[in-house]
């Protein structure tokens, strides 16, 4: 595994498990206070519509600075936080704060995006959760159909039947559910028709491998035209090119999220983002 050094000389492991035990506990506690200090932040990168050059929505993504630790990615903190399942008071968080966001967005905005809220399967099927997150909309008068909740295939392998009811019963009052990261490792067709998925997004790792002559791979066309021909809209993660941007539109992605439009913005910069926007066309 790779080691990071942290601000302060604490070292972190992709891996939460490979730690040593005296530092997980520490991280637990500091997880712990962050979330109780406010110490947490949601960072959310636009959706551009390719169909309609519009912003379609914006993906949550959350943000740690730790007043002990400093800034620390979630891909370092969010697999401890599931095994500590203080992802669920976590992601009750994100979830309501999100739904607060894009609320204020519709309230000066004509054009209604939606948000996407990367959702664990810790939190998935944990004690209630679809109750929990109808209980959030109804509190945030936020509709369902301007929900979305992403969720990935790597954990979900074991418990697939039990998040493959979840998912229906939140599909069925609207809400939107994004499979993330698909061909990343994990990906299985079989996955595509099991669970309830309304939008597929591609992983970086197929946008990454779009060549300059695009002649040469189809690949990633053809999962987009098989994810539509299943009904599903397909949103491309990290793209950063233009000539991935061009590949995209070739292919009749519905969605791109990627460095070229934007990074993951704070609230209050998203907001003016949006009155800035216009699709680069070239
Ligand atoms: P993800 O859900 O696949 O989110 C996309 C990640 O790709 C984000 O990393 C985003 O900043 C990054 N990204 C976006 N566009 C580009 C691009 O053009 N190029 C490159 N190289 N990267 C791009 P981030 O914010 O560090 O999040 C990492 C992962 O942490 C997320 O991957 C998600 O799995 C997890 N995560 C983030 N926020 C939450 C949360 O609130 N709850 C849960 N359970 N997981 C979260
Ligand atoms: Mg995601
Ligand atoms: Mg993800
Ligand atoms: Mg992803």
């Amino acid at each position: 595994h790779t080691k990071k050094q942290g601000g302060n000389g604490l070292a972190f492991y992709d891996a939460s498990f490979s730690m040593p035990l005296q530092q997980r506990a520490d991280m637990i506690r500091l997880l712990r206070y962050g979330l109780e200090n406010e110490e947490f932040e949601l960072h959310y990168q636009p959706q551009i519509n390719l169909e309609n050059s519009r912003i379609e929505g914006f993906e949550a993504l959350i943000r740690w600075n730790s007043s002990e630790l400093g800034r620390i990615p979630p891909d370092q903190f969010i697999r401890l936080a599931e095994e500590s399942h203080l992802i669920i008071p976590m992601g009750e968080w994100v979830l309501r704060t999100a739904c607060k966001f894009i609320r204020g967005i519709h309230e000066s905005e004509e054009n209604k995006p939606i948000v996407s809220v990367n959702v664990s399967v810790v939190q998935l099927i944990g004690h209630r959760f679809e109750e929990r997150v109808l209980d959030i909309l109804r509190e945030t008068g936020l509709d369902p159909c301007y929900l979305e909740l992403e969720v990935t295939e790597s954990m979900m392998i074991e418990s697939m039947d039990l998040v493959a009811d979840k998912l229906t019963r939140l599909k069925e009052y609207g809400i939107n559910i994004a499979l993330d990261d698909f061909g990343r490792g994990f990906s299985s067709l079989s996955h595509l028709m099991r669970l309830p998925i309304t939008t597929l997004k591609i992983d970086k790792s197929f946008i990454e491998h779009i060549p300059e002559n695009q002649e040469d791979q189809p690949l990633t066309g053809l999962i987009i035209q098989l994810a539509k021909g299943m009904g599903m809209k397909v949103v491309a993660e990290g793209v950063e090119k233009y000539v991935q941007l061009d590949y995209l539109k070739k292919y009749e992605c519905n969605c791109i999220q990627g460095f070229l439009f934007s990074k993951p913005l704070p609230a209050l910069i998203a907001r003016d983002w949006i009155k800035a926007f216009s699709l680069p066309i070239r």
